[in-house]
């Protein structure tokens, strides 16, 4: 019972119900991380097919740990989820992003941007801070993607108001990882879905033939019947790529063609002669 009651105020204190002293020490850090300066975000550009033309990108964030050095969001983000912490990253990441891609923007190119929301965030308010931030940037709303996962709750009014409220104004919203989760047609007839984004692990078993092909050209199909536009992850193959041609996929992103970058990287790749 001492025990319990221990781990009851252990809990309590970190906010990382059930956490490791390892998620506890992260938990901790991770508030103020954006203040501090802590956080970046990397770009990775998504491409069009078969040209290769880069024409949008997706903001992926990182935290460098002032001792533990990058630390990639697939370990902190579900931490700042639990802990409610995701909230400020999430507004600091849709802000930094905004910004430098508006910026990139007014260099002459046409870009979309992609931000990560979590489900957490999608609660009171979001579609009234992402149109703020937007007016703030002067970024566009027709250009900002938000990428939700299978994991939004559509069984809560609230979330699917605020998503139809941002559609509303021209923001477009994806289904990431799609195909990975549950209920997936369902959120497509709740949700206002306008992208379709190809989970890798459907692009990774891609090997020329109809049964590695079936849930990719599965997935391009239902895009085109529903007229929504779908984007491959993960493509990390010259022959990958081809595949997806053949398949009529338009839109990809993956390590073939690269990876997540700063930005002032990408600023390189985007603007080539400006750089000497
Ligand atoms: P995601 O949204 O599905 O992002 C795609 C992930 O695949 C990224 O990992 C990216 O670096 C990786 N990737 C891209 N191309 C390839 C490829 O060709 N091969 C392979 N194997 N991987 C590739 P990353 O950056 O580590 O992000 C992991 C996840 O963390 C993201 O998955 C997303 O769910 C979450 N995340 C990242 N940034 C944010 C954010 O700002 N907010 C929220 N809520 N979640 C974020
Ligand atoms: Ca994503
Ligand atoms: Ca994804
Ligand atoms: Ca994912």
């Amino acid at each position: 019972a001492d025990e319990a009651m221990y781990e009851n105020k252990r809990r309590i204190k970190s906010g990382v119900p059930g956490g490791t002293e390892e998620e506890e020490a992260l938990a901790a850090g991770l508030w103020g991380a954006a203040e501090r300066g802590e956080l970046r975000v990397h770009y990775q550009p998504v491409v069009e097919l078969p040209t290769g033309e880069i024409n949008g990108m997706e903001a992926l964030v990182r935290w460098e740990h002032p001792e533990r050095g990058t630390i990639p969001p697939g370990v902190f983000i579900p931490i700042a989820e639990k802990t409610g912490a995701i909230e400020e990253i999430g507004a600091w990441v849709l802000a930094e992003a905004c910004a430098q891609v508006a910026q990139w923007r007014a260099g002459g190119r046409r870009l979309h941007l992609g931000v990560n929301a979590s489900p957490r965030q999608l609660t009171g308010g979001f579609a009234d801070r992402v149109i703020r931030t937007l007016a703030e940037t002067g970024f566009p709303a027709t250009e900002l993607i938000i990428e939700v996962t299978e994991s939004v709750q559509v069984e809560n009014p609230a979330v699917v108001a605020e998503l139809h409220l941002l559609h509303g104004h021209g923001v477009r919203i994806a289904l990431d990882d799609f195909g990975t989760g549950y209920s997936t047609l369902r959120y497509l007839t709740q949700l206002p879905i306008d992208i379709l984004k190809i989970d890798q692990s459907f692009v990774a078993v891609l090997n020329g033939t109809a049964n590695g092909a079936m849930v990719t050209d599965t997935v391009l199909r239902l895009g085109r019947m529903m007229n929504l536009t779908t984007i491959a992850e993960g493509v990390e193959s010259a022959e990958q790529a081809t595949e997806l041609v053949e398949l009529g996929c338009r839109s990809a992103q993956g390590y073939h063609f690269a990876r997540p970058m700063p930005a002032a990287e990408l600023t390189a790749l985007l603007y080539p002669a400006e750089v000497s």
